[in-house]
């Protein structure tokens, strides 16, 4: 399904054209949640959805440390200046936890309780593929309605081109990498840098394409071949006189430090460095893309609850807002586009 929001209440679908103000539905309080690990971006869907639940009569509440919140009732009701003068902030005001509780049915029960205590009729959980998959759960048992939005840096969700926090994290990768290559360049050194991504290369390739990386070593390709033997026999830009090589940090990928000390053993001419930009890529401002993707998305939350939808991602796909059922959107099956490898290979020749 396919829909255009403008101005937060008017919406386009495919076959028809609707006020959501006049939209009937049983939803009157809805509560907000961010939940897994914290991505830039997530405040300015908190303040899209607040005010979207708001401007359309509905009580919000925000939900304190994700699905740990909700079960030891840290819930608090939210009034338009509860959101105000954080668009540009990063991490979340609603602060984010891993709830070991919520993952039994026992630790649900009592969430549930708590929903029902605060008269809370929908949730809004902003987080990535675990946090997804808690709310499917918990939306079947309780027959709660629940839509997702995808926070997550790792852009690892299927039926969206894209996640809120990922251009963000992108960005940082990309201006760290500018500082290391001035000393990597400076002594002539190769780096591997590792980056975020768990079993996803997204932000290792495309940031090795947007800071001029020789090479990135991601989980998808790695599973089949060993990509440092063959960079290393393709002769390892011995013309060039510094290398750097993204990586994911994944199992799959053994991690930046584990493929230094392999370059070490095996080719000891190189002199090789390490950096792990670790969790420097969660914090920062949103950029500009984050933050209106998040307030489209979180706008759209309400929008798809008002229309009686649930178990529904928010995805974007060729810039129009889509719904995505959870089941689909956690499915590990996002694919790495031969035309982006391509685009990496060409351009660091
Ligand atoms: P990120 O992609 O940034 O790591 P995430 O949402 O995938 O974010 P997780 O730690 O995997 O982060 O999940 C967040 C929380 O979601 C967990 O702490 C847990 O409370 C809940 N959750 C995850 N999987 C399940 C599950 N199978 N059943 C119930 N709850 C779950």
């Amino acid at each position: 399904m396919h829909l255009i929001v403008y101005k937060g209440i008017r919406v386009s679908t495919s076959d028809s054209t609707t006020n959501i103000l006049t939209m009937d539905s049983n939803i009157k309080s809805v509560g907000i949640l961010t939940s897994g690990g914290d991505a830039p971006g997530m405040n300015a869907a908190i303040r899209a959805a607040t005010r979207a639940g708001i401007s359309n009569g509905m009580r919000v509440y925000g939900i304190y440390r994700g699905y740990r919140g909700l079960v030891s009732d840290e819930i608090e009701e939210f009034q338009t200046n509860s959101v105000s003068n954080i668009i540009q902030q990063g991490g979340t005001i609603l602060k984010t936890a891993r709830s070991e509780d919520f993952t039994t049915v026992e630790g649900r029960k009592k969430a549930y309780e708590n929903i029902k205590k605060h008269n809370i009729d929908a949730l809004v959980v902003i987080g990535g593929d675990g946090s997804l998959t808690g709310a499917g759960i918990f939306a079947n048992e309780f027959n709660i309605p629940v839509v997702g939005l995808p926070g997550t840096i790792d852009n690892d969700l299927n039926g969206t081109d894209t996640t809120i926090g990922y251009d963000t994290a992108l960005n940082t990768i990309m201006q760290s990498m500018d500082r290391l290559r001035d000393t990597a360049t400076s002594h002539e050194r190769l780096f591997f840098v590792e980056v975020m991504g768990r079993n996803c290369g997204f932000l290792a390739l495309n940031s090795a394409i947007a800071s001029g990386a020789e090479a990135a070593i991601i989980p998808e390709i790695s599973i089949e071949k060993d990509q440092l033997a063959e960079l290393i026999e393709q002769g390892f830009r011995k013309s060039k006189n510094s290398s750097m090589v993204l990586v994911t940090e994944s199992e799959i990928t053994g991690g930046a430090i584990q493929l230094a000390e392999r370059v070490k053993k095996e080719y000891p001419w190189y002199d090789v460095r390490v950096t792990i930009l670790g969790h420097l890529q969660r914090g920062g401002s949103p950029t500009a893309q984050d933050r209106i993707l998040a307030s489209r998305m979180g706008i759209a939350a309400i929008q798809a609850l008002l229309e009686n939808q649930r178990n529904v991602m928010i995805g974007i796909r060729e810039n129009e807002i889509v719904y995505v059922p959870f089941k689909r959107a956690i499915k590990k099956e996002r694919e790495i586009s031969d035309e982006m490898l391509e685009v990496l290979r060409i351009s660091s020749i």
